[in-house]
């Protein structure tokens, strides 16, 4: 899951930064609202956290814009608890939820998995096969009853792979999930990871389609 973070003070994006990768999202974080018009142009999103008050281009502006080129990408917008008329005009310029500063982390996560599960159509299942159960909203991962401990890049390239059983990936797609851009990408990344994953979940569930990428099989 990749997040863009927009929020120009540094104490509350580094927090926010922090919990969110500690829950194994991929994170962007931009800090003034041009950096976030260039982001949503040149990447795509499973959510836009947004703060409303932003440097060089306001977060309503920004949210308004984005709706007026069609995209659809789920946007949570920050605001300030005593600020009813932000949050008003944040909806109606096209937010999906709204969240009150200060956060509440625990909360902040709550509405980001209700939007991304809204977006994606689907209630996340359990996932199950051959012993191996995956529960993607916890990311507890069991094999044979054992529980399994995924890191979070581990996880990063598997949870593409449990949603659409049967999709092939191709390597870059999985990078694509795996890496936040100021990160550097070694060339054998995925293939690290995907190692990783088949000495804890066995070496059957990912398979290898040869030239074209990774698949775990429709069951
Ligand atoms: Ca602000």
């Amino acid at each position: 899951m990749r997040i863009l973070l927009v929020e120009d003070d540094i104490m509350i994006g580094e927090s926010v930064l922090d919990c969110l990768r500690a829950e194994h999202y991929a994170v962007d974080w931009v800090k003034d609202g041009n950096a976030a018009e260039l982001a949503t142009r040149t990447d795509t999103y499973d959510l836009i956290l947004l703060d409303l008050g932003l440097p060089k281009r306001d977060g309503l502006t920004l949210l308004r814009d984005l709706r007026t080129r069609k995209d659809r990408t789920p946007v949570l917008i920050a605001t300030a608890r005593d600020a009813v008329s932000d949050r008003i005009a944040g909806l109606d310029a096209g937010a999906d939820d709204y969240i009150t500063k200060p956060y509440d982390v625990d909360e902040l996560l709550a509405r980001m998995r209700a939007l991304i599960r809204r977006s994606a159509g689907r209630a996340e299942p359990v996932f199950e096969h051959d012993g191996i159960t995956i529960d993607p909203q916890s990311h507890a991962a069991m094999v044979d009853g054992s529980p399994v401990a995924l890191t979070a890049r581990e996880w990063a390239v598997l949870e593409p792979l449990i949603a659409r059983p049967g999709m092939i990936f191709s390597r870059a797609q999985l990078e694509e999930k795996l890496y936040s851009w100021k990160d550097s990408v070694s060339s054998n990344a995925v293939e690290v990871y995907i190692h990783g994953l088949r000495k804890k979940l066995g070496p059957n569930l990912i398979q290898n389609v040869r030239g074209v990428g990774y698949v775990i099989p429709k069951t």
